[in-house]
């Protein structure tokens, strides 16, 4: 006999786990199926890790620069299996932190390799030993993986996949970065900033390729400012692990082919979707590029099938999954949840300097038909910043020229990734130029950037 509830959670990360929550809060009866660890990859394997690595290289890049603040802090060092264990100590903290919610909020946790059997029927799988589950309705959200490039597998000796970069054996001395999206960009900081040579290689014309193109640009200048070399319109052509380190032909813009040697290379060229050998082919559920097609409150082609998070369309971020876990949870309890509008999910990178954006860029806003108001203020204007020691970096936003509506905003710099979530308030709310002028920033902030950033698209900016 079947074990039955009302929703079965087919995954537990960022995405599965809030949508069994909210199911639950709702009086639903929930249980949710984990291969590995609850909290999915980004409690586990990305986000929160990634941060507790980048927190140390922050505060190394302090130390080594202590100076500059007129404190001495003579030879400082680091033990790099201390700074792994603080990050793997950190996701441990929070994977427990899960366990408790699961609960705290009477939703049963159910470990093992889940299958959707039939429609409304799951079949789990812990070391042979099957259990099966029905209910109603189920959420598929099984997230994904990294892609690996076709000539050349992840070994996580010298060529690494983000799991390996965020547990490392041995610190690189030459790192070769293979994408510069925000993973990629990310762990080129983290071991840039802990003293290796890195060289970042992207196919496209510039780095961050969906941020804004200044921003690319401004991000360009300043890892070649702290040592990085940065390749753009190049493709890696082989990798090969020579046993001393990594072997790599690039094929460079002019079409000329570069070979060089590194210790060890991080290919962080995007995602492939977990969607194989779950039982979706035979239920005929539709997909694009591998990725779940659904609607806006996550209803898959199949009914009684939901899909959320990073195996269906993107953006492929934490807080999308969890919105989009919301949605679900509440339009499976018979609510009338809004769809979510793309165009207010921020975006955040840590790496150093930090990017964050929300919104159009200006060229899309152009593309989109809009006539554009652009403001851009620089941190060198800001006092805050200038105390911080933080003084490169801008805010730049987009308005609708005819009606002021606030079509995106894109910051660099110290803390952006901290300040984004005000613009996406304003953008959520529909605000217009004349509210966001006439709202107050408190002094001394790096926030007061974003009112000048404001004012400077209406020929007002204060102190620039
Ligand atoms: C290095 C790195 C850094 C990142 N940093 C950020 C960041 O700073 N901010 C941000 O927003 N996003 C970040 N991301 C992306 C973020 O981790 C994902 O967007 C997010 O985890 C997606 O959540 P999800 O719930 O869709 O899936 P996941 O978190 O991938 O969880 C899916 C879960 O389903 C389980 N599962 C899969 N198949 C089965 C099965 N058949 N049976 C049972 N269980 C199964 C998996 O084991 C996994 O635990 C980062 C990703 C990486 C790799």
């Amino acid at each position: 006999m079947a074990d039955t509830y009302d929703l079965i959670v087919l995954g537990s990360g960022p995405g599965g786990y809030v949508a069994a929550i909210r199911a639950a809060q709702l009086g639903l009866k929930v249980a949710i199926v984990e291969r590995e660890l609850l909290g999915g990859i980004c409690l586990n394997w990305g986000c929160i890790p990634t941060k507790a690595l980048l927190r140390t290289s922050e505060i190394y890049h302090y130390m080594t620069h202590a100076e500059a603040y007129g404190l001495s802090n003579e030879k400082p060092g680091f033990d790099l299996a201390k700074v792994v264990k603080r990050s793997r100590g950190v996701a441990g903290q929070l994977n427990a932190g899960v366990k408790g919610l699961m609960k705290k909020n009477k939703i049963t946790v159910v470990e093992g390799l889940g299958t959707i059997a039939a429609k409304g029927k799951l079949i789990v799988d812990k070391d042979g030993k099957k259990t099966e589950l029905a209910a109603k309705d189920i959420i598929i959200a099984t997230g994904a993986r990294a892609r690996d490039l076709p000539f050349a597998k992840a070994d996580g000796e010298r060529i690494w996949t983000y799991r390996h970069a965020m547990t490392p054996k041995e610190m690189p001395t030459k790192l070769l970065v293979i994408g510069s999206g925000a993973i990629g960009v990310e762990f080129a900081s983290f071991y840039s900033d802990m003293g290796a040579e890195v060289t970042i290689v992207e196919m496209l014309d510039r780095i961050v390729p969906v941020e804004d193109h200044e921003v690319s640009e401004f991000l360009t200048k300043q890892l070649t400012k702290q040592g990085m070399k940065v390749i753009t319109k190049a493709g890696v052509q082989s990798l090969v692990n020579t046993g001393k380190g990594v072997k790599a032909e690039i094929k460079l813009a002019d079409g000329k082919i570069e070979t060089n040697e590194y210790s060890h290379a991080i290919v962080a060229v995007g995602i492939v979707p977990n969607t194989e050998n779950i039982g979706l082919e035979a239920l005929g559920v539709k997909t694009t590029k591998g990725h779940i097609d659904t609607d806006g409150q996550c209803r898959t082609s199949v009914p009684g099938l939901w899909a959320i998070g990073d195996v269906t369309a993107p953006p492929w971020l934490a807080h999308k999954a969890s919105h989009e876990g919301i949605i679900a949870a509440e339009a499976i309890a018979g609510k009338h949840p809004h769809a979510m509008d793309v165009r207010n999910i921020p975006g955040c990178t840590y790496s150093r300097p930090q990017i964050a954006s929300v919104g159009l860029t200006e060229a899309k806003a152009k593309e989109a038909g809009y006539e554009v108001k652009v403001g851009k203020f620089p941190f060198i204007g800001n006092g805050k910043a200038i105390a911080l020691g933080e003084a490169e970096g801008f805010v730049k936003t987009v308005f609708d020229a005819k009606t002021g509506e606030l079509l995106g905003a894109h910051m660099i710099g110290a803390e952006v990734t901290e300040l984004i979530e005000g613009y996406t308030v304003a953008k959520q709310l529909e605000t217009t130029e004349a509210e966001l002028i006439e709202t107050v920033f408190p002094h001394p902030t790096l926030s007061e950037m974003m009112h000048e950033s404001v004012l400077s698209a209406y020929g007002r900016a204060l102190h620039f």
